[in-house]
């Protein structure tokens, strides 16, 4: 009798493994598949769109530091890019943009930051930090996301390539917020109109 049990037990826990695999293989061709890539694709035209956003935001910017650090972005965006591409590549997609709507109002704001504030002052600065930050936390929210969906989906090799750009951005933001705080910031408080 309690061996009766104990191979009921087993039959149904094989059963349940069964059903496991066959969901596991389910989620590999699931809509959350499709929209993860249609989010790969959508922060590979966002990084895209940055490389061509970065060098201007460099020449507007009046600090060293903040040059210094627009600088370094741009080359580590570069290299985000690469890491998209091999994303694209383990997953058996072609990498493909697609535009951005939030990234394209986020430098547009930023253009928007540079004509409305006077070169060569310390208020712009502020005011390109903000934006810069605008886009890093953008960034920050898209790659935290697609990590965990990258988890979520048994891509853990994906997943760990998406962590170390989320830990790029997220340096970026910091580096931002140490710039502002410790220079720019109290510089422009002592501009006048
Ligand atoms: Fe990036
Ligand atoms: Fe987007
Ligand atoms: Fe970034």
């Amino acid at each position: 009798m309690e061996n009766e049990l104990r191979n009921f037990g087993d039959a149904e826990s094989e059963n349940a493994s069964i059903k496991a695999t066959a969901q596991r293989a389910v989620v590999n061709d699931s809509k959350l598949k499709e929209l993860f890539i249609e989010e790969l694709k959508d922060i590979f035209w966002a990084e895209n769109h940055l490389v061509q956003a970065l060098p201007k935001m460099r020449e507007a910017a009046t600090s060293a530091e903040l040059q210094a650090a627009f600088a370094d972005h741009l080359e580590v965006t570069q290299k985000q890019i690469v890491r998209l591409k091999q994303v694209f590549e383990m997953l058996g997609e072609q990498a493909q943009g697609k535009e951005c709507e939030a990234m394209k109002g986020l430098t547009k704001e930023a253009e928007g930051i540079i004509a409305e504030t006077e070169s060569g002052t310390a208020t712009r600065d502020v005011a390109l930090i903000i934006a810069a930050q605008k886009v890093e936390h953008y960034e920050i929210a898209t790659y935290g996301a697609l990590a965990q969906l990258g988890r979520t989906l048994g891509l853990l090799e994906v997943a760990t390539l998406l962590d170390i750009t989320l830990e790029e951005e997220k340096e970026t933001d910091h580096l931002l917020t140490t710039i502002a705080e410790d220079h720019v910031n109290y510089q422009a408080k002592k501009e006048t109109e």
